[in-house]
Order: structure tokens, then C-alpha cells, then sequence
């Protein structure tokens, strides 16, 4: 059961293809939470954990975007002060 956890990332419950291993896990920890193994409970919590680290990093360059976008605004509007 381990080696097919680990290569094949179809939930063992309904059966439902993923892309990556570590959506299994999420979708097993979302949709099946009640009836995890404590190696699937692990796992969720570990591509839970990463996908929390990704999320933030996400947010940061969303954020830096969003500074970068308003900092060149002002910066055009200032030249277009000065081009009177
Ligand atoms: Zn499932």
C-alpha cells in the first residue's frame, strides 16, 4: 500500500486521478480527514505545510508586484507634472 501511495497519485478511497502526489495528500486530508492512516495524516500535514510556504511566497510577490505597480504610477504622474 506504501508503494502505490507513493508513486501513484490516485486517492484509495474514490479513486480520483491527481496531477501530483502532493494534491493527493491534500485531497485525502480534505475529503477523506476521518478515515487517514497516520502516514496519510503526515503526509497532508507535510504538502499541507509546503503549499502554506508557497501560498506565502505567493503573496509576497503579489504584494511586491503591487508596490512596483503604484511606485510607477507616481512615478509617471511626477513626470507628467513636469512635462508642462
Ligand atoms: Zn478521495
Amino acid at each position: 500500500m506504501t508503494d502505490t501511495h507513493d508513486t501513484d497519485p490516485t486517492c484509495p478511497y474514490c479513486d480520483r486521478a491527481f496531477a501530483r502526489e502532493s494534491y493527493r495528500d491534500l485531497h485525502l486530508g480534505v475529503d477523506h480527514a476521518d478515515r487517514l492512516t497516520d502516514a496519510e495524516r503526515e503526509r497532508y500535514e507535510t504538502a499541507h505545510e509546503q503549499e502554506e510556504q508557497e501560498l506565502r511566497l505567493y503573496r509576497y510577490k503579489a504584494l511586491g508586484l503591487l508596490v512596483l505597480v503604484y511606485f510607477g504610477f507616481i512615478i509617471l504622474y511626477a513626470f507628467s507634472l513636469g512635462a508642462r
